[in-house]
């Protein structure tokens, strides 16, 4: 068998408040032991939220002139990502997922540049309507996937647990957008789906009504709907379109608070982005 006919699958558990980890972990343990090769990519912007707030260095959000929102990350702002991404999140997961027999890996996108891409010189922001440019920023976006690195894990019965930062191009580290971080991932291990949890149900129309679910999204109609959605939903579907393009067939944004959220998600539950 090749490495390409081997079947894996990408979920990305969200950074929100509200998704039950140890449910997700139950869920991700009992698909690995049935043999599914899954890596799993995480956030953790609550979390960072609250921990750079106790460190006297709060949280600061840019939009950009295109209209996506993103963390302001300057260097003491990467500290504290990492410590939270790399520290606490990842080492939880990991964690959950040994309680439950998996032999759990937790790296982040810089460990063997497994996540590698440029460091935006300059970021265009509206601020208070006025256009400004951020040139001190540590953000990024991830090209390139080390899915020899992945692959080897998987093989040598690894379960890959995957926090940005990623690595630019000159070996620093970036805050990189977990959800695209994902979709590259997806993309790079021939993934035919990709499961995006979050503490939403999905794509909503009439954002927050939980009852405004949009169930399926046609893969020649995803630019519409990143109208739709606001802040940080709109990098998810972003994250979505750009997967398709690389090859994933679908995307399914899911709730990642309710029981068996992935198999659930894999049965349609959620907004299904794709064929
Ligand atoms: P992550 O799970 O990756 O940490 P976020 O929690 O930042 O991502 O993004 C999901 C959030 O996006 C939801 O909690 C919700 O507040 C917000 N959101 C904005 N617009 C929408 C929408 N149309 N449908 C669903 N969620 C939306």
């Amino acid at each position: 068998m090749t490495e390409g006919s081997l079947s894996h699958l990408v979920v990305k558990i969200g950074g929100g408040d509200g998704l039950d980890l140890d449910g997700i972990c139950d869920d991700l343990a009992q698909m690995a032991k049935q043999g599914t090769r899954l890596v799993v990519v995480h956030g953790g912007s609550a979390e960072t939220n609250r921990v750079a707030e106790q460190l006297g260095h709060p949280a600061e959000f840019v939009t950009s002139v295109s209209g996506f929102t993103s963390r302001r990350t300057d260097r003491r702002t990467l500290e504290i990502f990492q410590m939270v991404y790399c520290g606490q999140i990842n080492k939880g997961l990991v964690e959950r997922l040994q309680q439950r027999g998996v032999n759990a890996l937790g790296l982040s996108g810089l460990d063997g540049r497994l996540w590698a891409g440029p460091r935006k010189a300059a970021i265009r922001i509206v601020k208070d309507g006025r256009r400004m440019v951020l040139r001190d920023d540590y953000t990024g976006k991830v090209e390139q996937v080390n899915v020899k690195l992945l692959h080897d894990l998987l093989d040598s019965g690894y379960f890959p647990v995957i926090a940005p930062p990623a690595i630019s191009y000159d070996g620093e580290a970036i805050n990189v957008d977990g959800d695209r971080a994902a979709a590259r991932t997806a993309a790079a291990l021939e993934c035919d789906t990709l499961v995006i949890l979050s503490n939403v149900p999905g794509l909503l129309a009439d954002f927050p009504d939980e009852s405004s679910l949009i169930s399926a999204i046609p893969s020649d109609r995803v630019a519409e709907f990143i109208a739709v959605a606001q802040d940080r939903m709109k990098k998810k579907v972003l994250g979505a379109q750009e997967a398709l393009s690389w090859g994933v067939k679908r995307v399914v944004l899911a709730d990642g608070r309710v029981e068996r959220p992935i198999q659930r998600a894999l049965e349609g539950a959620g907004t299904v982005i794709g064929d």
